[in-house]
């Protein structure tokens, strides 16, 4: 098999012992005779894998009994819609604008309601999180939209504002599951699986139960959150294999010692390169230090016409999908948990080669 390292941003690598374990698995799930995608959803054996990974992903990240977990469909985007139906009750909501996925939010947040954007970097270019002491905070917001990981420009926060009790919405799409939370915090965290969790297909949301019970009569059936809380998140079919590969994952995640332990490999790999970058001035990344983020690493090379051979031969080397999002431009590295430190350590010895010899 090839060796490769995948720096995809989303789908993107999985540990490989999960791979190494669904495929054990793919044709007889625990001597059952059946693959995990042939089995009713409602079966004692795929109920018994639902339970299971909630059970484990609870536990990783302490999750507090009064909060539920959803296993939804749609992605991220979808929950963008969701959020306002299911949270707005005609208020109005604050969201922040810190990249190109929270200004998504906004954009399609706005058509259910009153969106008040609080605080932008949109004019920085997206370099920071702006200071929380300039946001401007409505203490009757229905809620407080952010993006703690802005996958796109890799920007992080580190810290939340304090809102005065209005509850705190958060995308955590790119960084779920890296770092240790305070659920509590929060009174909604989602985030789509393509990166930390498993495929696409699937969403998890995590809602504190108080939050339930203010939905727009409109709001979709699948999409309720209360609805698929008093349902077991299967009010429809949900994505059977993706919360399988899930529950693989935090399996895999728990034998690593859990999100405390993979936090400290994560600020390895993350400092080796922002420490190769800022050592040269071949390459550079804009973002503000303390808003660094972990998990997506974009950089520029000075001399941008250098782009496609910089592609060109890391794909030689064994170093997959490099390339910046569109909007961006660019170089990104996505070095999720599933990355392991000889990825960074090539990656960042490819760098430096590639720099001695243009
Ligand atoms: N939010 C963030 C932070 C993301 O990184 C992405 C996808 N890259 C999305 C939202 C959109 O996710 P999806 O395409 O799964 O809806």
């Amino acid at each position: 098999m090839k060796h490769i390292f995948n720096f995809s941003a989303g789908p993107a690598v999985l540990p490989q012992p999960v791979l190494a374990r669904a495929q054990a698995e793919m044709l007889d799930w625990h001597g059952c005779g059946m693959s995990v995608m042939e089995m009713s959803h409602r079966g004692k054996e795929f109920m018994s894998i639902l339970a299971k990974a909630e059970a484990d992903f609870r536990s990783l990240l302490h999750i507090p009994n009064d909060y539920k977990v959803l296993f939804l469909q749609g992605g991220a985007i979808a929950q963008n819609a969701m959020i306002p139906l299911n949270l707005l009750a005609g208020k109005s909501a604050d969201y922040a604008i810190t990249g190109g996925w929270s200004k998504r939010s906004v954009d399609d947040a706005s058509a259910y309601g009153k969106i008040n954007v609080v605080a932008s970097s949109e004019n920085d270019q997206y370099r920071a999180v702006p200071d929380f002491s300039s946001w401007k905070l409505n203490k009757d917001a229905a809620y407080l939209h952010l993006c703690t990981n802005e996958t796109m420009s890799g920007v992080e926060f580190v810290d939340m504002p304090n809102t005065s009790g209005v509850p705190i919405v958060a995308d955590m799409s790119s960084h779920i599951l890296s770092r240790p939370i305070d659920v509590s915090q929060y009174g909604v965290i989602y985030g789509g699986a393509q990166k930390n969790i498993g495929p696409a297909g699937l969403c998890l949301v995590i809602v504190r139960e108080d939050l339930l019970d203010r939905a727009s009569a409109l709001t979709p059936a699948v999409f309720n959150w209360k609805t698929q809380a008093d349902n077991q998140s299967m009010i429809n079919t949900p994505p059977t294999y993706s919360i399988y590969i899930a529950g693989l994952v935090f399996e895999w995640l728990q034998a690593q010692g859990g999100v405390e332990a993979i936090e400290k490999v994560n600020i390895t790999k993350a400092n080796l390169l922002y420490e190769y970058i800022d050592s040269t001035d071949f390459y550079i990344n804009h973002v503000a230090i303390k808003n660094r983020s972990r998990m997506n690493i974009p950089f520029f090379l000075r001399d941008e016409s250098l782009n496609d051979a910089f592609l060109r031969g890391a794909e030689a080397a064994g170093l997959l999908q490099l390339k910046g999002h569109r909007a961006v431009g660019g170089m990104r590295a996505s070095i999720y948990n599933a990355m392991p430190m000889a990825g960074v350590k090539a990656l960042v010895l490819y760098m430096q080669e590639f720099a001695r010899t243009h």
